[in-house]
């Protein structure tokens, strides 16, 4: 098997003496400038085409370097675009050039997916343009921790350089750096680097779980060393949620178009260009459903990372369902359904990454009829079982199931007649679980608990308070 190259994004906060960051701001705000300035001028070529049909003009306007070749131009004529570095000018003006090429596509109806307008000029005010750096070590520098930022050489072509502190270098260990965006959000600057990853030959299997996905906790699982494990869902996730749901009615409330503020042209006067201004209560429930919405976001990354690597450390495949419960029911459980799809969704993406990093495998097994068929027998339900049956005694051999594990043992089967892998357990019987488990993924890592012999004894370990479960961010350089 050869070895694979896979690009990842890795984005770190970082951070620069406040008189710095005020000059990346400055370089933010002409990289901006340019995008408006060469948007200004777009909208004269194109209705200059609709006139004349010139290709000169289409050259200009529909190629992907067309816009970014008339910056040398306009450099000899706004002199300030000098102190910006070349990576991010160019930058702004390829990116002018997919949004036209986007709009393009949307309107001859080549492009899937949401319709793309002609684009709009960009307030700076309401967002950073980030600074892209799109050539390997053209333009940044990484020493350990300290990330060196090129500016423009300026009128008397000197150099001029900043250095930012990153928050921890070590998720870029052994990695190769393609391309570096410096953005910010909520006045914190983040280094985003897009980076190659070797990955390493695909180990030997000799230890499988195979996973059922449900509601009820994140998984159970049966593995083929005789024992099961059931994995706790989040439950401070729902405490989140509620307080999501919470604040984002509050903010709905409040006024979104409060202000109508006119962008000044570059010679400082009003020009015919306004967008609205939200209410200020509005801005600070949205920045603080922003920040939640982060902090959601980056507590599920922990702990699907946590979970996954619990797995791969024990065993050299990991195989899930592929059903994913669908939200029907009530509508007030609707949502709830949702959020937990798109968790077991993100959980298939972290293991088949977590997999292919530590040279293990990952795969789907068909999950159709596996909670309503009996494992030792192959009695099924005609009608399935009610979610609500929790463990059932099969009519024909009168085995006794915990309906979870029961999913669980269908699908190790099924894994193991599929991908022949039946030596694996001997009489190539079904397999009989003697051990039960709980995990409970906790900030600290994974805590296993003996699981009593029936179902209904799953209860989340009592001495945890909920609240207390945050997941450290910093363990996530770990991770990476
Ligand atoms: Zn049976």
């Amino acid at each position: 098997m050869s070895r694979t190259a896979q690009s990842m994004v890795v984005r770190l906060p970082i951070y620069f003496l406040e008189l710095d960051g005020q000059r990346l701001d400055q370089q933010s705000r002409i990289c901006n400038w340019l995008y408006n300035h060469l948007l200004e001028k777009s909208l004269e070529l194109k209705n200059k085409y609709i006139e004349m049909q010139d290709p000169e003009i289409a050259r200009v306007l529909y190629t992907e370097r067309g816009l970014r070749n008339l910056v040398p131009g306009l450099k000899k004529d706004h002199l300030f675009l000098k102190t910006v570095h070349s990576s991010p000018l160019k930058n702004s003006a390829l990116r002018l050039s997919a949004a036209i090429k986007a709009h393009q596509q949307s309107r001859k109806k080549l492009r899937k997916g949401k319709k793309a307008g002609w684009p709009r000029f960009r307030s700076w005010k309401r967002s950073w343009f980030s600074l892209l750096f799109d050539e390997p070590g053209k333009g940044f520098r990484l020493e350990g921790q300290n990330l060196t930022i090129s500016l423009g050489s300026g009128l008397d072509r000197k150099e001029r350089k900043v250095t930012g502190v990153l928050q921890s270098s070590s998720p870029l260990k052994g990695k190769e750096i393609r391309n570096f965006r410096l953005v910010k959000q909520l006045e914190q600057f983040f280094a985003v680097f897009t980076v190659h990853v070797i990955l390493p030959e695909q180990k030997e299997i000799k230890r499988l779980i195979a996973l059922d996905p449900n509601h009820k906790n994140l998984a159970y699982g049966v593995d083929t060393e005789n024992e099961s494990v059931e994995i706790a869902a989040p439950s401070w996730l729902k405490k989140l949620d509620q307080r999501i749901d919470e604040i984002a009615s509050k903010r709905d409330r409040c006024k979104r178009q409060s202000q109508k503020v006119h962008l000044e042209s570059n010679k400082g006067d009003t020009v015919d260009k306004y967008y609205w201004k939200p209410s200020r209560r509005w801005a600070k429930l949205d920045e603080l459903l922003e920040k939640l919405r982060r902090k959601r976001r980056e507590q599920t990354k922990t702990f699907l990372y946590t979970v996954s690597q619990k797995l791969f450390k024990r065993y050299d495949l990991v195989a899930i369902g592929d059903y994913t419960p669908d939200g029907s029911g009530l509508s007030t459980k609707m949502r709830r359904a949702m959020n937990n799809q798109s968790l077991i969704a993100r959980f298939k993406h972290t293991l088949s990454w977590v997999a292919q990093k530590s040279g293990k495998t990952f795969c789907e097994f068909d999950e159709k009829g596996t909670t309503r068929t009996c494992h030792q027998c192959a009695f099924t339900w005609p009608d399935g079982l009610c979610p609500s049956i929790r463990t059932w005694t099969c009519p024909s051999c009168q085995t006794e199931h915990i309906r979870d594990e029961n999913s669980a043992q269908n699908g190790l089967q099924r894994v193991l007649r599929d991908l022949k892998l039946e030596n694996l357990v001997p009489g190539s019987g079904p397999v009989s679980v003697m051990k039960r488990w709980a995990w409970c993924a906790l900030p600290r890592g994974v805590q296993v608990l003996p699981q009593g012999q029936s179902s209904d004894s799953f209860t989340a370990p009592r001495n945890l308070n909920e609240d207390m479960i945050v997941f450290d961010q910093n363990r996530l350089s770990n991770f990476a």
